[in-house]
C-alpha cells in the first residue's frame, strides 16, 4: 500500500518534470517569437499606412495646385474685359473642361465683389460677394480654396478662386470643383478590405464623403488626433463611434486647413496577426499534446520498469531467504551424518562380533546346520550390507558438507562418479529412470576438491531427474554420464538426459543466479550459477545444449591432473 503510494508520488514527480522541462522553453520561444512578430508587423503596418497617407496627400495637393494653375493661366491669358462677356467665358470654360473636366462652373468678379459674368448651371450673375469670407481672402492673398459650403445654391461645394491685377485693378476668377470627382479622387485608396480616406476641415467637418458612412459637411464624432506640424503624419489606434477599432494615419493639407484621414479597421490591418495567433495556438496545442503524450508514455514506462524491478528485488529477497535456509539444512544434515556415524560404527562392530560368535558356535558344533541358521546368516549379512550403505551415505553427506576449505586431491572418475550416482540412485529408480555410466578407462585423473565436484554433479543429476519427471512421469527416463580424455590435456564429462529440455530463451539465462522455472519453494535458481563458478575456479568450462521436448546435455571440460602424466 505504502509502496503503491510511493510509486504514485514518483510518477507524479517524473510526469510533472517531464512536462514542465520542455513546456516552459517551448512556451517561452513561442511567446518571444509571437512578440517579435507582432511588434514588427505593427511597425510595418503603421509605416505603410503613413506612407500611403503621405503619398495620397501629394496626389490631392497636386490636383488642387493644378486647378489653381488652370485658373491662373486663364487670368493671365485673357483680360477682365474679355472674360466679362458670357460668350467668351463659356468658350474659355469649354476649353478648360477639355483639359480637365473637374470644373462645374466659372465666374468673374470685379474688385467690388460683383459677379460680373458666370458660366454654369446656376443663376449667379449680379450677386454681390464683397462681404463674403472667400472674396475677402482672395483679394488679400491672391488665392483661395474654400471649405465645402452650401452658398447661394444650397448644395455642398467648394471653390478655388484666384485674383489677378490688371492695370492697377484687381479682379477675381473663381471656379467650383466637381465634388463628385474630387470625392472619387480622395476616396481612391486601396488598403485591405476596409481601408478608406477622407478629408476633414479644421472644424472636423467632412469635406468628402466617407465609405463607412458620413455625408459631406457631417461632423463625425470619432476621436481624431492631429499631427503637430504641417507635413508630419500622425498614426494611432482608436475606437470609432461605431464601436469598431481603427488604425488611423492623419496628415495636414492646405496650410493646416484640411486634414487627410486614412483609416482601416484594426482587425483588417492586423489580419496577419490573427492568423499568426491561430497558428501559434495550433502549434502550442499540437506541441503541447506531443510533449504531454511523450511524457505520459515515458513516465508510464519508467514507473512500470521501477515496479518490475521492485517486484524482482522482493523475489530475490525471498529466494535469498530460501537459499540460506537450505544452507542451514545442509549444515544440519552434516551434523546428523556425523552423529549417526558413531552408532553405525558400533552397530558394525556388534554385527561383526555376532558373525564371529555365530561361526564359533557353528565350529563347536553347538549350532547344527538348519534352515533357520541359513536365514539368520542371511539377515546378518543384510544388516552388514545396510550398515555399510548407511555409512557410505553419511560419508557422502559429510564430504558434501565439508566445503569451507577446498582441498584439491587427485580424483579418479572411475571411483568418483559411482559414488555420486549412488546418492541419487534411489531417487532415479523410484522414478523409473535408467542411470548409465560410461566412464572410459583412459579418463585421466583430475586435481580438484572432491566435495565441490560432488556438489556440481549432484546438482546436474538432480536437475536432470526433475526435468525427466516433468516429461516422462515415472517411466522412460534416461540419464547418462560419460567421461573421457580430450585433446590438450583435458577431461570431458557429459551429463545427458532425455527430460523436457530448455527453450532457447531460457537457455540464455540458466547460469544466471536466481533464475528458476521451478515452483516457489522448490527451486532457488542458485544451483547452476554456483556450479558454473565452481567449474571456472577449477580452471574448467561448463557448457549446455538443449532441445525443448528432447533433452539436455551439460558438458564440463576440466584440466587433467599433472600427476596423470599428460
Ligand atoms: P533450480 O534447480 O533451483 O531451478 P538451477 O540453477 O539449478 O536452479 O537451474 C535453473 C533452471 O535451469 C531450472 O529451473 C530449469 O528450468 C533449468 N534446468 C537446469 N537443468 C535442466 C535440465 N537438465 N533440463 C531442463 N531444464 C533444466
Amino acid at each position: 500500500m505504502e509502496q503503491k503510494h510511493f510509486f504514485k508520488v514518483i510518477r507524479k514527480k517524473i510526469l510533472l518534470s517531464m512536462i514542465l522541462v520542455p513546456v516552459i522553453p517551448f512556451i517561452l520561444i513561442l511567446g518571444i517569437g509571437y512578440y517579435y512578430f507582432v511588434t514588427s508587423l505593427e511597425i510595418n503596418t503603421i509605416a505603410s499606412m503613413k506612407r500611403i497617407s503621405a503619398d495620397h496627400r501629394e496626389i490631392i495637393e497636386s490636383f488642387l495646385t493644378e486647378r489653381r494653375s488652370d485658373l491662373e493661366f486663364i487670368a493671365g491669358s485673357y483680360t477682365f474685359q474679355e472674360l466679362s462677356r458670357p460668350k467668351a467665358l463659356a468658350e474659355v470654360f469649354n476649353r478648360l473642361q477639355g483639359k480637365s473636366d473637374t470644373f462645374t462652373d466659372l465666374g468673374i468678379f470685379n474688385d467690388a465683389g460683383l459677379h460680373v459674368a458666370y458660366h454654369g448651371p446656376y443663376r449667379l450673375t449680379g450677386k454681390i460677394y464683397k462681404d463674403t469670407q472667400w472674396f475677402q481672402e482672395v483679394m488679400k492673398h491672391g488665392y483661395y480654396i474654400s471649405d465645402v459650403f452650401l452658398g447661394y445654391r444650397k448644395v455642398p461645394h467648394f471653390v478655388i478662386a484666384v485674383a489677378h491685377e490688371e492695370k492697377g485693378n484687381k479682379w477675381v476668377i473663381r471656379s467650383t470643383i466637381d465634388t463628385f470627382r474630387f470625392n472619387n479622387l480622395v476616396r481612391k485608396v486601396h488598403i485591405g478590405k476596409t481601408g478608406e480616406a477622407y478629408l476633414l476641415n479644421a472644424e472636423g467637418m467632412l469635406q468628402t464623403e466617407r465609405h463607412s458612412g458620413g455625408n459631406l459637411m457631417d461632423k463625425p464624432l470619432d476621436g481624431i488626433q492631429y499631427p503637430e506640424s504641417h507635413r508630419s503624419t500622425k498614426s494611432f489606434i482608436d475606437k470609432g463611434v461605431n464601436g469598431v477599432k481603427y488604425l488611423y494615419a492623419t496628415t495636414w493639407m492646405k496650410d493646416k486647413k484640411w486634414l487627410l484621414v486614412i483609416r482601416q479597421e484594426k482587425a483588417d490591418a492586423f489580419e496577419a496577426l490573427t492568423s499568426a495567433a491561430y497558428l501559434i495556438i495550433l502549434i502550442a496545442v499540437i506541441g503541447g499534446s506531443v510533449i504531454i503524450s511523450v511524457a505520459f508514455y515515458l513516465t508510464n514506462g519508467i514507473v512500470k520498469r521501477m515496479t518490475q524491478m521492485d517486484e524482482e528485488k522482493d523475489q530475490l529477497g525471498q529466494q535469498l531467504i530460501r537459499a540460506s535456509r537450505l544452507a542451514e539444512i545442509g549444515e544440519m544434515a552434516t551434523g546428523f551424518a556425523h552423529e549417526i556415524n558413531n552408532p553405525l560404527q558400533i552397530m558394525k562392530s556388534e554385527q561383526s562380533l555376532i558373525e564371529i560368535f555365530l561361526s564359533e558356535l557353528k565350529g563347536n558344533g553347538q549350532l547344527s546346520q538348519s534352515e533357520t541358521l541359513v536365514e539368520l546368516e542371511d539377515s546378518l549379512n543384510q544388516i552388514g550390507l545396510q550398515i555399510n550403505r548407511c555409512a557410505k551415505i553419511t560419508q557422502a553427506i559429510l564430504k558434501f558438507g565439508r566445503q569451507s576449505d577446498p582441498v584439491a586431491v587427485d580424483v579418479d572418475f572411475k571411483q568418483f562418479i559411482p559414488e555420486v550416482t549412488a546418492m541419487v540412485a534411489k531417487k532415479a529408480s523410484v522414478n523409473g529412470i535408467s542411470l548409465k555410466e560410461n566412464i572410459s578407462e583412459d579418463t585421466p585423473l583430475i586435481h580438484v576438491d572432491p566435495g565441490q565436484l560432488q556438489q556440481v554433479f549432484l546438482n546436474l543429476f538432480n536437475n536432470a531427474i526433475d526435468a525427466i519427471i516433468e516429461r516422462h512421469g515415472s517411466s522412460g527416463g534416461e540419464l547418462v554420464v560419460e567421461s573421457g580424455p580430450k585433446e590438450n590435456g583435458k577431461v570431458e564429462i557429459t551429463v545427458k538426459d532425455n527430460g523436457q529440455g530448455i527453450s532457447p530463451e531460457n537457455l540464455k539465462k540458466i547460469f544466471s543466479p536466481f533464475f528458476t522455472t521451478k515452483p516457489v519453494g522448490k527451486g532457488t535458481g542458485l544451483g547452476l550459477s554456483v556450479c558454473y563458478g565452481i567449474v571456472e575456479s577449477m580452471g574448467g568450462v561448463m557448457d549446455v545444449s538443449s532441445e525443448k521436448g528432447v533433452g539436455t546435455t551439460f558438458t564440463i571440460t576440466l584440466p587433467a591432473a599433472i600427476s596423470a602424466g599428460l
